[in-house]
């Protein structure tokens, strides 16, 4: 096809991710057996390229069965139960957890441990791996909160700590936060920690520069991932003209008349390669 395309350099894994998979790959070419504890990425593709290299996932009924072997535990984070499991079961675990979110879980356990009184509260996405590895750190007493509407219900009258799923958006965080402030009993007290990374949180702006930039954007996202569905929705809000793909194979070719350049982009937790496959296919379309 006769297009401009450019793939946008912010886009890819962000750190966490890709020290992972490099952790992942390590195992492997040792020739070892490495179980994964749930999608190494949200990714379906990623994840079927590190399965043909060996890596099995499995989900947490299936470690109850397993001993004696490897399982990596991902960026995304654990609860403390898993690894009580992994010792009674005599499995190693190489721990992937973004230092990002080990930070996050110890700070969390530590206002549990420090202020039983209060209540934690996580804005996240219910039943997320990274939002259960936090509220795993409060004996499961941490209250989640996926929107105003569930902020509504929380106890005014009892101390609150807030945090955030590292993933979040800092708009709707801080519309959290005003309303608290707003509605907090003058008994007790509020903390509000920014803990959302600045991995996902910068590439908003940058993402709707890009977006902006071309006649039509394809972002290529894996559609479980959080992060991919925030900015997605922000190449949507800057370029109606922006459709969301897993992989070429999704690519319609009728989206494209009369238009000059498509820029292609995508998650935190979307391959360049697979960026890449995408633009090749536009050109090598007659
Ligand atoms: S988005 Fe941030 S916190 Fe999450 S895995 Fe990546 S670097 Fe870590």
């Amino acid at each position: 096809m006769d297009v401009q395309i450019e793939i946008d350099g912010g886009s890819g894994f962000c750190f966490g991710v890709t020290t992972a998979i490099k952790k992942a790959e390590e195992e492997l070419a040792a020739g070892k057996t490495l179980y994964c504890l749930g999608d190494i990425v949200h990714n379906s593709m990623e994840v079927n390229r590190l399965h043909k290299q060996g890596l099995i996932t499995i989900n947490h009924e299936q470690l109850k069965e397993l001993h004696n072997v490897k399982v990596l535990l991902r960026a995304h984070g654990e609860p403390p139960e898993t690894y009580e499991l992994a010792k009674r079961n005599n499995i190693e675990i190489i721990d992937a957890t973004c230092p990002v979110v080990l930070a996050l879980q110890r700070r969390i356990k530590k206002t549990s441990d420090e202020s039983p009184e209060g209540q934690i509260v996580i804005f996240g996405k219910n039943g997320h791996a990274e939002v259960l590895g936090l509220v795993g750190q409060t004996h499961a007493e941490a209250i989640v909160v996926e929107s105003l509407e569930d902020v509504k219900e929380l106890d005014f009258n009892r101390s609150i700590y807030l945090y955030s799923q590292t993933t979040k958006s800092l708009d709707e965080f801080h519309h959290i936060i005003d309303y608290i402030q707003k509605h907090i009993s003058p008994k007790a007290t509020f903390k509000s920690f920014d803990t959302i990374c600045r991995q996902v949180a910068n590439r908003m702006p940058n993402i709707a520069e890009f977006a902006t930039k071309h006649d039509l954007i394809l972002f290529v996202s894996g559609r479980k991932s959080s992060n991919g569905k925030v900015l997605f929705k922000e190449c949507e809000h800057v370029n109606p003209n922006s459709y969301q793909i897993e992989s070429a194979n999704e690519i319609d070719f009728n989206w494209f008349k009369d238009v000059k350049t498509i820029g292609i982009c995508g998650a935190t937790s979307t391959p360049k390669w697979l960026m890449e496959e995408c633009r090749d296919a536009i050109l090598s379309h007659e």
